[in-house]
């Protein structure tokens, strides 16, 4: 038996058979099963799986009011001709940011010699990762 057939209705044609998986994935984290969102369709062999057009997200109201936040200092960013500091914020919103020597913040996954941004409620700096279990992911 092949792990990824199962027998079912089709998403597309709506006719009982044979199943194959098809996953839409999505850069953004959820509630649901996986960290990133997907999206699942089930389809025969005859049809072509298609994207939904809607999806649903799950989200924890202080992520999304975190992720609301992120966009206006964003869309401010852009504003002010600092397109370089977005990739900052995004360092410092991904738990990999670290401080090298020369006080310069970067990505502890691109520089593991840098010294971890600690955790700071106020400025929406989470904990720190571990390098090692990013490295095992
Ligand atoms: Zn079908
Ligand atoms: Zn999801």
């Amino acid at each position: 038996m092949n792990g990824d057939i199962e027998h079912g209705i089709c998403q597309i044609c709506h006719n009982e058979a044979d199943l194959t998986r098809k996953y839409y994935r999505y850069d953004i984290k959820c509630e649901c099963h996986s960290p990133y969102h997907f999206e699942l369709v089930r389809h025969c062999k005859k049809c072509i799986p298609k994207e939904p057009e809607i999806t649903k997200i799950i989200v924890k109201t202080n992520i999304l009011k975190k992720f609301i936040m992120d966009k206006k200092t964003g869309e401010k960013l852009i504003k002010a001709g600092r397109e370089d500091l977005i990739k900052l914020l995004e360092i410092r919103n991904s738990g990999y940011a670290g401080i090298l020597s020369t006080g310069e913040i970067v990505d502890r996954r691109t520089f593991p010699e840098a010294i971890p941004m600690q955790k700071n409620k106020s400025l929406g700096i989470p904990e720190p990762k571990n390098l090692i279990c990013s490295l095992i992911n």
